[in-house]
């Protein structure tokens, strides 16, 4: 197989490869100070390669920071199929990306994320065996574990904000019943939260009415309803100028969701969170509760192991509010250089 290198910035190792007519792939392999680099790949139709180059870079990067936080022995790498899945995916095409990762020798594992299906990966790990996430893993649906991840960063985010850590009768909007959403929504009923949820697939709310007994929202009512917390767990980039005063209107003191990249602008928004009071849980520690789970397989997948690591969410969350409240500057800036300073250390043994 051809690989061809990109040269970016920062990155130990950006790769190419056409792996068929229609399809090729971008592996980037931001750091691997802590250890290999994990990362899912994602199967999706960019319009050019400077889109997936962007994309896989900046998600390769956030996997560094997330490892790192987490402490776990592992570094950050993405990568992405540039196609329309429903269109060109085929096993075949599959195995060649198994190909493909097996090149890199271990620096880079290779997980399920948008647009690959566990199936798919069982197919890929014929070809190699770094891969994290398949069948016979044995850590499942990540969506469960971010799900009781951010459940674990709410209920540290209440404890540091009211000096209380329980959630019984607060109000918590949640945007998006997907995997992880969904999960949320239950463990949140469950400890006697009021919980309102709006999603673009009404089903699945008059589903959630249903069986979880919340509230139903529209999609349009979210950032406009009186609430306590706001749970962002659909697409990124929700949190701007515009929402930070819409939520600010409603009361919401909290933002706390498994949405990746949630700011729009990481420095400005962050900072606005901050001046603004909001207690803001930067996504990269409050989610990492999938990549927790599927790094446990790494080391013979254990249930109540990765449980554990998952709760330590919480005390992650205290230390970055404190340090944040103690500096005066934004939790999500906080967080980013605690995980520098994690990544700068390394603990891999070369
Ligand atoms: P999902 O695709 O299962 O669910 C997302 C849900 O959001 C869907 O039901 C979709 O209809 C809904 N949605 C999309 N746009 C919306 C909008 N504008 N308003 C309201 N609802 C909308 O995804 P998921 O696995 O639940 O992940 C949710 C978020 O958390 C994503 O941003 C994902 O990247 C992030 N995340 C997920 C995991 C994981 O383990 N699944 C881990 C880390 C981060």
């Amino acid at each position: 197989m051809k690989l061809e290198p990109l040269s970016v910035i920062g990155f130990e190792q950006v790769v190419k490869a056409q792996l068929t007519d229609q399809v090729y792939s971008l592996i980037a392999i931001h750091n691997t100070n802590r250890g290999p680099a994990l990362g899912g790949v994602r199967f999706y139709p960019y319009p050019d390669e400077m889109a997936a180059l962007y994309d896989v870079t900046h998600l390769a990067e956030t996997m560094t920071y997330k490892a790192a936080l987490a402490d776990l022995p592992l570094g950050g790498g993405k990568s992405v199929l540039v196609g329309d899945p429903k269109k060109v995916k085929t096993p075949e095409l599959m195995k060649k990306f198994g190909l493909f990762v097996e090149e890199l020798h271990g620096q880079y594992i290779t997980a399920k994320d948008v647009g690959v299906t566990l199936a798919d990966l069982d197919i890929v790990a014929t070809q190699t065996k770094h891969v994290a996430g398949t069948t016979s893993g044995g850590s499942g649906d990540p969506s469960m574990m971010t799900a009781y991840g951010v459940y674990q960063g709410m209920k540290a985010c209440a404890d540091f904000f009211w000096k209380n850590s329980d959630l019984k009768g607060k109000k918590i909007t949640i945007q998006g019943l997907g995997g992880v959403g969904w999960e949320l929504a239950r463990l949140l009923k469950e400890a006697g939260a009021i919980v309102m949820a709006c999603d673009i697939n009404p089903l699945i709310v008059e589903k959630g009415v249903r069986e979880l007994g919340i509230e139903a929202l529209l999609p349009t009512e979210c950032f406009n309803v009186t609430a306590d917390i706001f749970s962002p767990c659909a697409m990124g980039q929700v949190i701007n100028a515009r929402t930070i005063s819409q939520l600010s209107a409603h009361g919401i003191k909290i933002i706390a969701g498994s949405t990746n990249n949630a700011l729009s602008h990481e420095q400005a928004d962050g900072w606005r969170l901050h001046r603004e009071l909001f207690l803001y849980a930067p996504d990269f520690v409050i989610n990492a509760g999938g990549l927790i789970n599927v790094a446990c397989e790494l080391t013979g997948y254990d249930a109540t192991q990765a449980r554990a690591k998952t709760e330590k969410i919480y005390s992650i969350l205290l230390e970055i509010f404190k340090r944040s409240k103690k500096e005066d500057r934004p939790t999500s800036l906080i967080a980013h250089e605690m995980a520098l300073e994690k990544v700068r250390a390394g603990s891999r043994k070369k």
